[in-house]
């Protein structure tokens, strides 16, 4: 790995900030300084240093971000904005990626991780994660809906849903709602309505797994998960 991009992705700041570093010669590796930030380093086999102190390298980053509708759920997009330009050049250094996809028009909480290995066990279809998100429906969301959704609704490709638990919040001819479902399907939630005749105004996911959305965060906004957060999850 390049010794610059180590060095940022252990906390020593921006690359612009980490080549500053390099070039005042603070930074050593096997005890000789190393200025050139396209040096290739091994953190398993050779030590690094900062002005004197050992470099504790860090190889996963765990991001909660509270999407804003607008932007992709993508890590690159030719035209358009992806969840990867809402973070700091610190955090997109470690190459972080979305865990599954959120629509466009869809908010709420989206995990980023450059944890292959957490990533393909939250989005295995055999490990039924559920996901548990706030709608705002056009039409009256009926007691019915609630059991056609526990016994699986037959979406427009013929596909079967598993059970999903839906909690009317607000009746009338704009319904609001909480449904968790335990897979996920590509437009799943607003599939769902559409094979009940309803449709999807608003769409925001609360909670994914053990993690709930933080209050704190606004739009656009993002915080790494706690500790606790990550064992949680694996
Ligand atoms: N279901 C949807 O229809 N859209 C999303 O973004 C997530 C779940």
């Amino acid at each position: 790995m390049r010794l610059d991009k180590l060095l940022a992705n252990s906390g020593y700041g921006s690359r612009k900030e980490v080549k500053k570093l390099l070039k005042s010669g603070a930074v050593k590796v096997d005890d000789k300084v190393v200025k050139d930030a396209k040096n290739h380093v091994n953190h398993e086999t050779q030590f690094v240093t900062v002005f004197g102190e050992e470099v504790e390298y860090r190889e996963f980053i765990y991001l909660m971000l509270h999407k804003p509708q607008g932007v992709l759920s993508a890590i690159e997009d030719r035209s358009q904005k992806t969840v990867i330009d809402l973070l700091e050049e610190e955090d997109a250094m470690f190459e972080p990626f979305p865990v599954g996809r959120l629509d466009k028009d869809t908010e709420g909480l989206l995990l980023l991780t450059n944890d292959g290995q957490l990533a393909h066990q939250l989005l295995s279809p055999k490990k039924h994660v559920p996901k548990t998100y706030y709608a705002v429906i056009l039409g009256e969301v009926t007691e019915e809906d609630i059991i056609a959704f526990k016994n699986g609704v037959t979406l427009d490709d013929g596909y079967v849903t598993m059970p999903a638990d839906l909690t009317i919040l607000k009746a009338g001819n704009q319904s609001e709602i909480e449904l968790t479902i335990m897979e996920g399907k590509f437009h799943q939630v607003k599939r769902m309505f559409l094979s009940v005749d309803k449709k999807v105004t608003y769409l925001k996911r609360m909670k994914m797994g053990p993690l709930e959305l933080d209050e704190e965060l606004n739009l656009g906004e993002y915080r790494e998960l706690t500790d606790e957060e990550i064992s949680q999850l694996k």
